[in-house]
């Protein structure tokens, strides 16, 4: 669909603006690459108007860009959270070279960030276009270092992360285009248990065996497991021993655990790190910690979802970053479905997203303050015939 004095998103440039960043490979473990792609999209806020700030890479990483609207940033605004870093290794785009086949576009990246990515970029172009701007300012967060953890990044994120009112992530979104308005949290641990060493044929009385307390230290991890609260405590790596014929003196074992709230964490987290050991001479030893805290259902993000401008977004709000879809599909292929209605729409909703600080209340607290109906009435009523199809209570797909 080409661009027209009512809809000013042509997919063709879109799909131009994506290979164009696709086309520079960004392995995280590649900086220069990295920094290749921070160049280009640097040169791409330079006639809007907006600053750029670059955040010097380290520890092997790429640079980061804070790219801000020079309007709106005395007070909290509009962050959007992207990473131009990907998973594949350099050369991948030999195998994948950007290619359309009927309405699929392929490539290394394109689903997982580059194409949501460039759309919320290419949505700010047309926010900066319009003669109307939105009340709240708009900063764009690109980080070099996503795919192994943000380990470079995560200070950047929370700074900037707290001095906004909305959070808007452009990771692709779920199966069917779902948004993600809620995630467990993850914390990590390392079991280390010693024991004491002998031979198991001739001296077993003189031998406390470290596999023997793993075998405890698993059973009361696993009850842990909670389906019904959403507490999972997996035992994913075990380690222990030297022989058959001797008891063993060391084990080890590496646990994953997901919790759906703080509460679960903070009750959680100091009972595997407090295990003890039910054998005499038998040491154990827990280390590690919460790591990526829940981003937990029923808060600002959930009720912000709500709010009919939402519902109709294909972005998520996450604390660690995940959102965008046009019909992408799954990772392996790192395809992206470019139907034009649908990009241009989803590129739209962006913007639109991005203008609703016009018309629309923030959510206060950690529930809407209002019916979703009468908000979508009253938005619907300030912003036009655009939004006349949104009905409280439609799903994102729907809303498509
Ligand atoms: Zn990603």
């Amino acid at each position: 669909m080409t661009a027209t004095s009512d809809n000013p998103f042509d997919s063709g440039s879109i799909l131009d603006g994506i290979r164009r960043w696709v086309e520079i490979e960004t392995p995280t473990e590649a900086p220069e690459q990295v920094n290749k792609l921070a160049d280009l999209v640097t040169q791409g806020y330079r006639d809007l108007p907006a600053s750029v700030e670059r955040i010097a890479g380290k520890s092997g990483c790429g640079d980061h860009l804070v790219a801000r609207s020079s309007w709106g940033q005395n007070a909290p605004g509009i962050l959007v959270l992207s990473h131009l870093d990907t998973v594949h290794p350099m050369g991948f785009i030999e195998r994948l070279p950007f290619k359309i086949e009927g309405d699929t576009a392929f490539g290394p990246g394109i689903y997982d960030m580059k194409g949501g990515a460039y759309l919320a970029y290419h949505a700010f172009r047309q926010i900066c276009a319009d003669s109307a701007r939105s009340p709240l300012g708009v900063t764009q967060l690109y980080v070099s270092d996503e795919e192994i953890g943000s380990p470079t990044s995560r200070a950047l994120i929370e700074a900037e992360g707290r001095k906004a009112k909305y959070v808007l992530v452009t990771e692709p979104a779920r199966d069917g285009g779902k948004i993600v308005t809620g995630r467990k949290g993850v914390a990590r641990f390392e079991v280390f248990i010693r024991g004491v060493p002998s031979h198991a044929g001739t001296r077993p009385e003189d031998g406390r065996s470290a596999i023997r307390e793993l075998g405890n230290v698993i059973q009361a991890l696993e009850a842990m497991n909670d389906l019904t609260r959403g507490v999972t405590v997996n035992v994913g790596v075990v380690r222990g021993g030297t022989k058959p014929n001797v008891i063993a003196e060391e084990a080890y074992a590496e646990v994953d655990m997901r919790v759906p709230s703080i509460a679960d964490s903070d009750e959680l987290v100091p009972k595997i790190l407090g295990l003890k050991s039910r054998t005499d001479g038998v040491s154990v030893r827990v280390t590690g910690e919460l790591n990526r805290p829940p981003y937990e259902k029923g808060n600002a993000g959930a009720a912000l979802y709500e709010q009919p401008i939402t519902n109709r977004c294909t972005f998520r709000r996450s604390s660690r970053g995940r959102g965008c879809c046009i019909g992408c599909t799954r990772r392996c292929d790192e395809r992206r479905k470019p139907r034009p209605l649908r990009s241009r729409r989803a590129v739209r909703r962006w913007r639109d997203r991005a203008r609703a600080g016009l018309v629309l209340r923030p959510p206060q607290g950690s529930q809407a303050t209002h019916p979703p109906g009468r908000s979508d009435r009253a938005f619907a009523a300030a912003s036009g015939a655009r939004y006349r199809h949104a009905r409280a209570g439609q799903s994102p797909r729907s809303l498509r």
